[in-house]
């Protein structure tokens, strides 16, 4: 690794006032620490923001749910107001990682963690991302990457929170120079999906300061398949989230992750959903709709079933239908 400065920020004003155009802030360190390690990144300085106020707390607020930037991916699993609420979320948190890394991982460093595409994570492959001029997966190991992009890189967003919280139509509050503003879950990785050097829309130096949801309560529930049970991410994830009136689907939003560089939502999908009864044909065609666009590589085919199976069980699962009586 190269050499850094490390600062500590009490404040976020302090913290914006630490971080240059070539640092970058360090929360519980699982992502970063990995890519300074490997010189992958090389900030000069790290500013550790891991104390800012009113970052580390989980709200019931009058509308929904407030959670700070630097909530642990363990606080959120183990919250027993969330696991009530919104059980998708809990589900998601509980299938990062390995508990050493939901211990020390943070919500605004989940959402913010860099690409694990293997050739951009080698010290000695510069690829598009990091300023090379080609992306090597495209042509060569792409069994890990997406089956969507806008732009060359197919490297896709493994973020589980991402996925839940884009469902539950969460936004994130940002900190940008003196302004602070709102972005919508489903917007915040649209700049990777044009721009194949971006990880997602953040800017240098933009501070997350938390994470608000809109619903006190909804239906939820997020899957995934990986290929060990611990300690890896996910080959595709899927959270479904909405309501239901009587038997019927309202309001119910598909996203999947670990396909796109976005996390990947089709409103004609959730459009399509709407104020239906659920059962296998419907399940089904709204699975289409959401892979109808996919363009599989020579190694990750595999994701377009194993992603329309997670679409259909996810839908079963909100709607309460036990889905192996639905399909025998
Ligand atoms: C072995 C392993 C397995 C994993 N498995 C999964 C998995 O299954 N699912 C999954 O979703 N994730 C997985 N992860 C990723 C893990 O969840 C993240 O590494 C962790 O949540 C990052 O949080 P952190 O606090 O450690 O971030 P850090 O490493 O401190 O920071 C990560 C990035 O976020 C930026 N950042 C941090 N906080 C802020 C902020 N407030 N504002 C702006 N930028 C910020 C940092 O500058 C840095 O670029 C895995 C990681 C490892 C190492
Ligand atoms: S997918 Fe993206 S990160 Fe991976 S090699 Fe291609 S350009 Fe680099």
């Amino acid at each position: 690794m190269k050499p850094f400065q490390y600062a500590t920020a009490s404040s976020a004003d302090g913290a914006l006032e630490l971080c240059g155009k070539n640092d970058q802030f360090l929360a519980g360190g699982t992502d970063i620490l990995g890519e300074v390690k490997e010189f992958v990144s090389n900030p000069g300085r790290l500013v550790n923001i891991k104390n800012l106020p009113g970052t580390r707390e989980i709200v019931e607020t009058d509308t929904g749910w407030k959670l700070g930037a630097n909530v642990t991916i363990a606080e959120i699993a183990a919250h027993e107001g969330l696991r009530r609420a919104l059980p998708g979320l809990t589900q998601a948190a509980a299938k990062v990682g390995s508990p050493q890394i939901r211990n020390m991982g943070t919500l605004a460093g989940n959402l913010a963690q860099h690409s694990r595409c293997w050739y951009y994570r080698h010290r000695d492959v510069q690829c598009l991302k990091n300023g090379g001029a080609r992306c090597y997966a495209r042509e060569s190991e792409n069994k890990y990457h997406s089956i969507f992009s806008g732009n060359p890189c197919i490297s896709p967003v493994v973020s589980n929170m991402a996925v839940i919280l884009a469902a539950l139509e969460a936004s994130v509050n940002i900190r940008r120079g003196k302004q602070t503003f709102d972005i919508k879950m489903a917007e915040f990785y649209m700049v990777a999906w044009f721009n194949p050097y971006a990880h997602n829309s953040l800017k240098p130096a933009d501070l997350i300061l938390e994470v608000n949801i809109p619903v006190k309560t909804r239906s939820c529930v997020y899957l995934q398949v990986s290929e060990k049970s611990d300690f890896d991410w996910a080959l595709v994830s899927c959270a479904a989230a909405g309501d239901l009136d009587g038997n019927a689907l309202k309001n119910v939003r598909v996203a999947l992750g670990a396909i796109s560089p976005m996390v990947q939502e089709v409103e004609d999908a959730n459009s399509f959903l709407e104020g239906k009864e659920l059962d296998r044909r419907t399940a089904s065609m709204a699975a289409n709709i959401i892979l109808e666009e996919a363009e599989p590589l020579e190694h990750n085919g595999y994701k377009v079933p194993m992603a329309r199976a997670l679409i259909r069980r996810a839908l079963f699962k909100l709607a309460g239908i036990n889905l192996e009586r639905e399909t025998s």
